[in-house]
């Protein structure tokens, strides 16, 4: 829909703060299948919860099989144009950032630094230590795995070490949480891009956007559950929508 396109255009060129909420649609463009359309990969087994996790080595050691098959479907995916545009808002000065539920690491690959992202579900290019947080490289993680057949544990503590990633059931990193926060009371603009808009907390964020005055666009192929409360939606490809975004000036 052109008329909605230029509407977009026009509302970001007028914005003070533009914030960008994304999800799963805006990396299928790079590869990685979104978790609820028709095939899902990720919906091919009942999801480990975090307290599954925990109690249970059998369920580690699944966990983590799952996730080095994944890691070798997708590996070396790279951003897309959805990706670059959300990068050149930043980089224009029109946007602090990207909120994004997405695990995947590729805004980070499109050229924003860690503190113009925030990660509501955490980061799966790395793990965590369950007891004491530190930092696992997923290299070293494996060839431990694969040589010992059990769910790694930590050198320093002897907790289990999972995946930097925030499962169903566990908690959400506080951190982010507050930043997603600020920006999104911040901001004029709230463009929410490629999620059903299903997961709470993180669909909060356009509504409480919305709710404090700011606009709230919603660009995805499919309905989403607050299409409704949206000034404007775009349906439609990711990539196509996005691209043109800020690309001159
Ligand atoms: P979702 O799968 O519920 O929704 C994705 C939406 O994106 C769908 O409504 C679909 O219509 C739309 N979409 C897909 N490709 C598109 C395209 N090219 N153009 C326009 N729209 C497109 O995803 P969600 O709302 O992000 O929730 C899933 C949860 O699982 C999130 O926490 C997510 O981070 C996680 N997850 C992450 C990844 C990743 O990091 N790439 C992949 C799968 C799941």
């Amino acid at each position: 829909d052109p008329a909605a396109a230029s509407r977009l255009a026009e509302w970001v060129d007028a914005s003070r703060v533009i914030v960008s909420f994304t999800g799963a649609g805006i990396s299928t463009e790079s590869g990685i299948p979104d978790f609820r359309s028709p095939g899902s990969p990720w919906l091919a087994n009942r999801p480990i919860d975090f307290e599954l996790f925990v109690s249970s080595e059998d369920a580690r050691r699944e966990a983590w099989r799952r996730k080095f098959t994944m890691d070798d479907l997708y590996r070396g995916a790279k951003p897309g144009r959805g990706h670059a545009a959300l990068a050149r808002l930043v980089h224009r000065g029109l946007s602090p950032g990207v909120i994004t539920q997405n695990i995947d690491g590729l805004h980070q690959d499109s050229g924003l630094a860690d503190d113009e992202i925030v990660e509501l579900h955490g980061n799966g290019t790395y793990a965590t230590c369950l007891g004491c947080g530190r930092r696992h490289e997923l290299a070293a993680i494996r060839a431990e795995f694969e040589a010992s057949g059990r769910a790694p544990r930590c050198v320093a503590c002897g907790e289990p070490v999972k995946s930097a990633t925030i499962s169903f059931g566990q908690a959400m990193p506080e951190a982010a949480m507050q930043r997603a926060a600020d920006w999104t009371l911040a901001c004029d603009l709230f463009i929410a891009i490629g999620s059903s808009l299903q997961v709470y907390p993180a669909a909060g964020f356009p509504q409480i956007a919305k709710r404090n005055g700011a606009r709230l666009v919603i660009v995805n192929r499919d309905p989403t559950a607050l299409d409704d409360v949206a000034d404007l939606v775009l349906h439609g490809e990711i990539g196509a929508i996005l691209g043109p975004l800020a690309a001159t000036h």
